[in-house]
């Protein structure tokens, strides 16, 4: 008889054999989406045979994450600062790490104010949506060149239920024309360099989109681009927040101290990392 318990077992192994740190809890995310059951459900059945559809479903995706698929896209699904995402191949995958660049935006935006986020490269819409989900007066923009992209951002955001209050603008930040509108300007941009893509792990470098990992010869291509944007276009008083790679601080504020913004800030992320860096737009 194949039961659960002997399916998740050789299913970790057979992760594990594919290189994959977190096999025990992924192979059971892996079941539960193939089974339909809840973490509880399936350590009630652990014992009970698996029903052929399950288990057939269950091989796929298996399958799928051995050849070292993220399991984001296999599931189709991800968790972004308490919201879920539709995640897929169109976008960068939403990462934990970037919830504390959420966070410093948070911090920068009074609760109860009314104010319009912009966020350059939305991707999938995740930093927008975390912080339209916890600011109800805000308004937002998304920013995205890939059309691909654009679509799954407008789906995340309709699906939560901000359309609303938010819009994506298909096109590369250098033509957006609204910056006079936005009171904070945020952004992920693809910052790593170019010659340590190579590097990444394969679900990255093969499954999240190029435009959205390679920032050029030192990795700080898109941050000058955006900085001498917003120099030039950012209005008064309105704050540039970016998410950076770990040994980007110094370069990015230097940057922003370069075209004159002030008041900057910088937080860690959940391992130490520097991973947001902000500044302010001086008042005249
Ligand atoms: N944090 C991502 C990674 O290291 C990169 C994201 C980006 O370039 N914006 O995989």
């Amino acid at each position: 008889m194949r039961t659960y318990k002997a399916l998740l077992r050789t299913g970790t192994q057979d992760l594990r054999e594919a290189g994959i740190e977190d096999a025990g809890h992924e192979v059971r995310r892996i079941m539960m989406a193939a089974s339909g059951l809840s973490r509880t459900g399936l350590i009630s059945v652990e014992m009970d045979e698996v029903p052929n559809q399950v288990a057939d479903r269950f091989a796929g995706m298996l399958r799928k994450r051995q050849a070292r698929q993220p399991l984001q896209h296999i599931l189709g699904t991800t968790e972004f600062y308490g919201l879920e995402l539709l995640c897929d191949a169109r976008a960068l995958i939403p990462r934990p790490d970037s919830e504390v660049v959420v966070e410093a935006a948070l911090h920068l935006i009074p609760e109860g104010e009314a104010m319009t986020v912009a966020d350059l490269g939305t991707g999938s819409g995740c930093l927008l949506a975390a912080i339209l989900a916890n600011r109800p007066k805000v308004r937002g923009i998304g920013v995205e060149a890939s059309p691909e992209a654009a679509s799954l951002a407008r789906e995340n955001l309709s699906r939560l239920g901000l359309e609303d209050r938010a819009s994506v603008f298909e096109g590369s930040w250098a033509d957006w024309q609204d910056w006079s509108s936005a009171g904070l300007v945020i952004s992920n941009p693809p910052y790593i360099a170019s010659a340590e893509i190579a590097s990444l792990s394969p679900e990255v470098r093969t499954h999240d989109p190029m435009a959205a990992l390679d920032g050029g010869d030192d990795g700080l291509f898109a941050y000058r681009e955006i900085i001498k944007l917003a120099s030039g276009n950012l209005k008064p008083g309105a704050w540039l927040v970016f998410e950076i790679g770990y040994d980007q601080k110094e370069a990015v504020s230097g940057l922003l101290e370069a075209a004159e913004f002030s008041e900057f800030g910088s937080s860690k992320d959940l391992g130490g990392n520097d991973r947001a860096v902000w500044g302010r737009k001086p008042e005249k």
